[in-house]
């Protein structure tokens, strides 16, 4: 017998799809925002992309543009954070990875790091206290390691966050660089990911994950292109967190009927749906899964697996 989420994708019943529980696991929080929340709190409409973009460069500028204008400073980030948590509910998203940038506490009069956290679980407990919200601390690609030990340092004195990720551009340093800060987040005992294989090779995303010691990989398409890194994947449980529609307006991937998930997923790597910049796509957690079905990429069935892979707590490495 077919399960409700099948059903419903059977049925492209997007409200009953919208009800049942799933996963956002690669969501740039201040990105993901709901359009009519931001227009509302704002004053600025953010109209999603219309087009294919060709460099992460275009994309920066985009969020420059409408983002940037709509979520300033550190109070107006954390409008865009609370409409993430808006949309991830509409979406019937009960388990949301995501959190601010390391960087963010520079804007925080005295880099109150426990101060900036606090507002964030505040948001939480106001718009959406029924998500599993899993604390992110996000670092971006481009800045000095220097730099970044010791913005994360706050952080992981808190205790609080229980995962890190590394994002922008994949190729602004080498991944060996960012060692020091994942050694000390391995200490704290959170999940590893990072973006890797998103622009780069398949040996990216091994490399990604020897280096840093990654649980799970955010992206990580490329490894399709290599069935022996895919086996290293699916041997070792990494799981990669993909963003289908994000894949292709930023023209990673040609269609969503041509998209490397499913061959990813028929040798045995464990896969997740996400949304990675729902703001920036229109797109909301459910769209993704029914996109894939309608592309014909999974079944019903296999969809809802890929449904589950995002809720259930995966084993770390062995
Ligand atoms: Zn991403």
């Amino acid at each position: 017998m077919a399960t409700a989420f099948e059903a419903a994708l059977l049925a492209g019943d997007i409200p009953a799809l919208r009800a049942i529980p799933k996963a956002d696991l690669h969501n740039h929080i201040i990105g993901g925002g709901n359009r009519d929340y931001v227009r509302d709190r704002t004053g600025v409409d953010i109209a999603p992309l219309d087009h294919v973009l060709n460099s992460m460069d275009e994309m920066h500028e985009w969020s420059g543009k409408h983002t940037g204008v709509a979520f300033k400073g550190p109070h107006g980030r954390m409008v865009g954070i609370e409409a993430s948590f808006v949309q991830a509910r509409l979406h019937g998203v009960t388990r949301l990875d995501g959190g601010e940038d390391v960087w963010a506490m520079t804007l925080w009069e005295n880099r109150e790091v426990a101060r900036l956290t606090q507002t964030m679980r505040d948001i939480h407990a106001r718009a959406a206290p029924e998500i599993e919200w899993i604390p992110q601390m996000g670092l971006s690609r481009h800045c000095p390691i220097k730099y970044l030990m010791e913005w994360s340092a706050p952080f992981f004195d808190l205790d609080f966050y229980q995962s890190i990720d590394l994002y922008a551009d994949e190729f602004a340093q080498p991944i060996n660089v960012f060692k020091p800060v994942y050694r000390a987040a391995k200490a704290k005992g959170l999940r590893l990911r990072a973006h890797a294989g998103e622009w780069g090779t398949a040996d990216d995303v091994w490399q990604a994950v020897e280096e840093l010691e990654l649980d799970e990989v955010q992206h990580g398409i490329a490894a399709a292109s290599s069935p022996q890194v895919m086996r290293f994947l699916a041997d070792n449980r990494i799981r990669l967190n993909v963003c289908p529609t994000s894949n292709i307006m930023l023209g990673r991937v040609e269609s969503m009927a041509a998209h490397p998930i499913r061959k990813l997923f028929d040798a045995g790597v464990i896969v997740t749906v996400n949304t990675d910049d729902a703001l920036m796509f229109g797109i909301g957690a459910t769209d993704e899964y029914l996109a894939l079905y309608r592309a014909g990429v999974f079944t019903a069935a296999e969809l809802d697996q890929i449904r589950l892979n995002g809720l259930t707590d995966q084993p770390l490495r062995p």
